[in-house]
């Protein structure tokens, strides 16, 4: 069993903590750190599901330090998850279930991290909650955006309080915003790269906007004021093809700037990797009924793997052991919102 840490003040030498492979000396286990504040309704925060995601850590320190000797305006409650593999700089260890995968109703519910994850929802859950915020960062070069797993009125006000950019999808299932959906609004935010302080102080002042949001408008955002987009499949690479960018000598080889790729629009056509030829290598396709659609997505002709259809892809890397711990990238459609 994973020892689930409580406490309910800033522990000493967690502020003065510069990287997160060191939170393990303060934290050495997956902690619930709660705080009483103005608003009874409490805020959840959660960092570091991704162990080399650091951006949360960083955003949650500038809030504690801000609020250091004054009351917090609403209860936050905050869960540093994956402590294990940020000693590392990992986003999960080899053999660790993916932190924001085994929420519930998601991967494994038998293994000790969903057991984890059991506890901290039932404590979390068992008070009243105003929303929920899950950050993250992409190892890819992506804008700022949030995502949501519901298209009601206060997610979507809510992720607009973030980027104008909201991607709405429905897998994969058992990651946090998804299991916290039902019981307020609930949120990941995407910050860009790791480490960076544009997307440290963009997720601590959203932290702190939802601190001093007394209620929620019950009207979603206008229209003009958001780009809602629906991730409609997940790429991988099978185990058991080699790939590499550029002119590397592997079964498939990416376009060097498709990374340049992510949030822009590309039309049917656009070249997404070449095939060793008679490897019988391809790209596999899931949509969100886990059903392989390659052929919906992308035609290979002549060895070459092409977009079959107008499609934005997301969070695409250049870092291979993201590639094959995740996805090479999802591919998203502009969703046409009626204004809630
Ligand atoms: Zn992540």
């Amino acid at each position: 069993m994973i020892p689930l840490i409580e406490l309910t003040s800033v522990p000493e030498g967690l502020l003065e903590i510069k990287e997160a492979r060191n939170l393990h000396t303060v934290l050495p286990h997956p902690t619930l750190l709660t705080l009483e504040g103005h608003h009874k309704e409490a805020l959840f925060v959660t960092v570091l599901l991704h162990g080399n995601e650091d951006t949360g850590l960083f955003a949650i320190q500038k809030i504690l330090k801000k609020y250091r000797n004054r009351p917090l305006p609403r209860s936050l409650v905050v869960f540093f998850g994956n402590v294990y593999a940020a000693k590392e700089g990992l986003r999960r260890l080899d053999g660790q279930p993916d932190y924001n995968r085994v929420w519930p109703e998601g991967e494994e519910p038998q293994s000790d991290e969903a057991h984890l994850i059991e506890r901290v929802v039932r404590r979390v859950t068992g008070k009243p909650l105003f929303a929920s915020i899950d950050i993250h960062n992409n190892t890819g070069k992506n804008p700022h955006y949030g995502c949501i797993n519901r298209l009601e009125s206060d997610f979507l006000y809510l992720a607009s309080l973030f980027s104008r950019i909201i991607v709405y999808f429905e897998t994969p299932k058992g990651v946090q915003s998804m299991a916290l959906a039902k019981y307020c609004p609930a949120i990941t935010i995407e910050c860009g790269k790791p480490h960076v302080s544009r997307g440290i102080e963009h997720a601590a002042e959203f932290v702190d906007s939802l601190l001093h949001l007394s209620a929620f408008p019950h009207r979603g955002p206008h229209t003009k004021e958001v780009e809602v987009f629906h991730t409609v499949a997940r790429v991988t690479i099978p185990e058991r093809f080699s790939f590499g960018f550029a002119d590397a000598d592997t079964d498939i080889r990416l376009p060097e700037e498709l990374e340049e790729d992510n949030f822009k629009e590309l039309p049917a056509g656009t070249p997404f990797g070449w095939v060793r030829p008679g490897s019988g290598a391809r790209f596999e396709v899931f949509d969100d009924a886990g059903r392989e659609c390659f052929d919906d997505f992308f035609t290979m002709e002549k060895n070459e793997i092409r977009l079959a259809k107008r499609m934005m892809p997301a969070m695409i890397t250049r870092d291979l052991k993201i590639i094959r711990q995740d996805c090479l990238c999802y591919l998203m459609e502009r969703y046409a919102m009626p204004q809630l």
